[in-house]
């Protein structure tokens, strides 16, 4: 059995390095939909692979990047300066803020979120499938657990403003993954 949520975001970025140059050049944005898709060898006591409610800690991850800029961590550091200085929320990520890259980071936190959630109500083995970004209406990128071979990257290396975190219920809960 799958199952999917979705999410969207408002994000900003510049990906460096990629064949169009409007895109590599300039500050813009694009309306993220995120599909998440998850798996479960049984049903739980509710009938369900897990209840949706238990994937709030995922909606303020994906969250985070909503009305962010999605700060590459390969810029430059006068760059880097300028987004700080003039942004609240920013979030700096070890992956090119491209649809792929963001696929392959948000699979990396969900699976660890998913590994930190305590199920309760009879779930069997739920598991992270894969995770679908949308940066335009019409092309997506997919991750799935094969493609964490290139996470060349921990936890350590994923930063958020105060401008961000200061919207989350407490910052516990990231605390406790990066460790
Ligand atoms: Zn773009």
């Amino acid at each position: 059995m799958i199952i999917r949520k979705l999410y969207k975001f408002e994000g900003a970025h510049i990906v460096r390095n990629c064949s169009s140059v409007p895109c590599r050049e300039n500050i813009h944005g694009h309306s993220y939909v995120v599909e998440v898709f998850i798996t479960s060898d049984r049903l739980d006591d509710g009938f369900m692979v897990m209840d949706f409610g238990l994937l709030d800690k995922v909606k303020t991850f994906i969250g985070s990047f909503d009305h962010s800029y999605s700060l590459w961590q390969g810029e430059d550091s006068d760059f880097k300066q300028f987004v700080y200085r003039y942004n609240r929320r920013v979030a700096e990520i070890p992956v090119s803020p491209s649809a792929e890259g963001y696929a392959l980071l948000f699979f990396y936190v969900i699976d660890r979120i998913l590994k930190h959630t305590d199920f309760q109500n009879g779930e069997g083995r739920v598991q992270l499938h894969a995770v679908r970004v949308h940066e335009t209406t019409t092309g997506y990128a997919e991750a799935s657990r094969n493609d964490l071979r290139w996470i060349d990257f921990t936890f350590k290396d994923i930063h958020f403003t105060a401008g961000i975190t200061e919207q989350w219920d407490s910052v516990a809960w990231w605390d406790v993954m990066v460790d």
